[in-house]
């Protein structure tokens, strides 16, 4: 039943993201980061499981850009069911992996113990800390693995009410939009 709650969700939210122009996209992309930046649990972070956004997501390459120098940017890579994470090192060593995402090359990075900060991205989130993905469920099968504090980032219009929620699915500790830290969790 949660199933098709789910499924309405992510249509109702993907017509809200046509009317968000690219320029509007890179702006409340910075104001995101703008606010992940004042935060302690970003400051004080050295390592940082990160993700190289898509056109409809929270833009990162900037940030990463930005800060690869002085954290340890880690990036997933799609390994069939599972996400596997990877160095970020430059940009020109990214390659195209499953589903258009751009992945590092390089070793695999299996010091799960070694993150400080998980910034998450998802199709909405709840004032809860609930999360909805694309619905393939690749974060709820890696972020178990993960005890680093999770900083769940959408736009302000990707909020929901009250997001549907099975077992399975991985709560983030932090939402962060445009407008500021979702502090209700
Ligand atoms: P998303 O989190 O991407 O929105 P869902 O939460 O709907 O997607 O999960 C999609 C599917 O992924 C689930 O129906 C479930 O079968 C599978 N799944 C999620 N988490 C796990 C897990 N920890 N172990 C095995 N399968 C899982
Ligand atoms: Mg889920």
């Amino acid at each position: 039943m949660n199933y098709s709650k789910k499924q309405d969700l992510r249509k109702i939210i993907s017509e809200r993201k046509k009317q968000l122009t690219e320029n509007r996209s890179i702006a409340l992309s910075k104001k995101i980061f703008f606010q992940l930046e004042s935060l302690s649990a970003f400051q004080s972070a050295k390592v940082i499981l990160l993700y190289h956004s898509l056109k409809d997501e929270v833009r990162t390459h900037d940030f990463i850009e930005k800060w690869k120098e002085e954290k340890t940017i880690l990036l997933p890579i799609v390994d069939g069911d599972n996400l596997k994470l990877k160095i970020y090192k430059n940009s020109s060593d990214l390659m195209i992996g499953a589903y258009g995402i751009e992945e590092p090359n390089g070793s695999i990075f299996s010091d799960y113990e070694k993150i400080d900060l998980a910034i998450v991205p998802g199709i909405s989130f709840d004032a809860q800390g609930n999360r909805l993905g694309r619905g393939k469920g690749y974060y709820d099968r890696l972020l178990p693995d993960v005890k680093a504090y999770k900083i769940g980032i959408c736009f302000a219009f990707q909020v929901s009410e009250e997001i549907p929620t099975e077992p399975h699915d991985s709560k983030m500790d932090l939402i962060i939009t445009e407008d500021g830290v979702i502090s209700e969790i």
